[in-house]
């Protein structure tokens, strides 16, 4: 196949059925919003991989809730270096934050980096989805490894009842990623035990998730892996690496700063400036439109 043609695989998140509706199949492809979060955040490779792997977790989350102002929220604190990593979905969107992305951490002994030992395992995978409800569903497992993979798989199992397949990967080098990307295989109720067997067999093809999406196209990816249990594609959607944040978004976190510490601010600091956990980009205030930010909020 054309190199120059491999590069430029795009992102996207593709929805299969298999055999009749007995498991369905999410298989994605992450290397662009990945380098995009790269040149954001400027992480360590461990640090990358990590959030990489993180981000195509939740975006299977995302891409699974239909209601139109649905959002995703998932959090690993794992007790390691990473300290807390945060991704938050929006459909086919993703943004994601780092507490310590510079950490570097040494291989392991197979060459590979050591994403387990810099998030760590002795803590949690949380997920917030908010459906636009009053109250958000919150749910939580116990990390596994902390290689996210099988985090998720946990989760996917204890938190919501299904058991599932779930292979993440990032191929990084230098802190630039080569590929990354991700699948998911859950049974539906009424799978039958052989189909299970066959997913449980399939699954092998998956183990390096990384190379296959950065070798070929998805199609030709699923339509092998799943061949005679008749893969039907429900949809295929463009993923982005995409912030939502704003001036007026800024301006709402300073007014919940409450009156007096809002005053105080403007006393002493005279001006802030706030930059985005996200997107790292920075939004200004002058002594001047602080106080009439804090004077508009007073009065309403
Ligand atoms: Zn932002």
């Amino acid at each position: 196949m054309d190199h120059n043609a491999l590069i430029n695989l795009p992102d996207e998140m593709l929805h299969l059925t298999l055999c009749n509706g007995q498991a369905r199949v999410l298989l994605c492809r992450t290397t662009n919003l990945t380098r995009k979060c790269a040149n954001i955040h400027q992480p360590s490779s461990v640090a990358l991989a990590a959030v990489s792997r993180l981000m195509t977790g939740t975006l299977m989350l995302s891409t699974m809730m239909k209601e139109e102002d649905s959002s995703v929220t998932v959090t690993v604190a794992g007790g390691g270096p990473a300290g807390k990593i945060t991704c938050v979905g929006r459909h086919n969107q993703i943004k994601a934050t780092l507490q310590n992305p510079q950490h570097e951490m040494p291989l392991k002994k197979d060459g590979h980096l050591d994403v387990g030992g810099y998030v760590g395992n002795e803590g949690r995978l949380t997920v917030i989805k908010d459906i636009g409800l009053k109250e958000p569903y919150i749910g939580q497992s116990n990390l596994v490894s902390g290689e996210i993979g099988e985090d998720f798989a946990q989760y996917f199992t204890v938190s919501e009842q299904k058991p599932s397949l779930v292979a993440v990967g990032a191929l990084v080098h230098e802190g630039f990623c080569l590929s990354s990307g991700g699948v998911l295989v859950q049974p539906l109720p009424g799978c039958t035990e052989e189909v299970l067997e066959q997913l449980e067999l399939r699954s092998m093809f998956f183990t390096a998730i990384s190379r296959e999406v950065a070798e070929a196209p998805l199609d030709e990816l699923y339509s092998g892996w799943f061949d005679g249990l008749d893969p039907v594609l429900l949809s295929k959607d463009p993923l982005e690496y995409k912030c939502d944040c704003s001036r007026e978004k800024m301006e709402k976190a300073l007014i919940s700063l409450g009156r007096a510490e809002f005053s105080r601010l403007i006393e002493e600091d005279g001006e802030v400036e706030l930059t985005c956990h996200f997107c790292r980009s920075a939004q200004h205030f002058d002594k001047e439109e602080l106080t009439a930010l804090l004077e508009r909020a007073t009065r309403a």
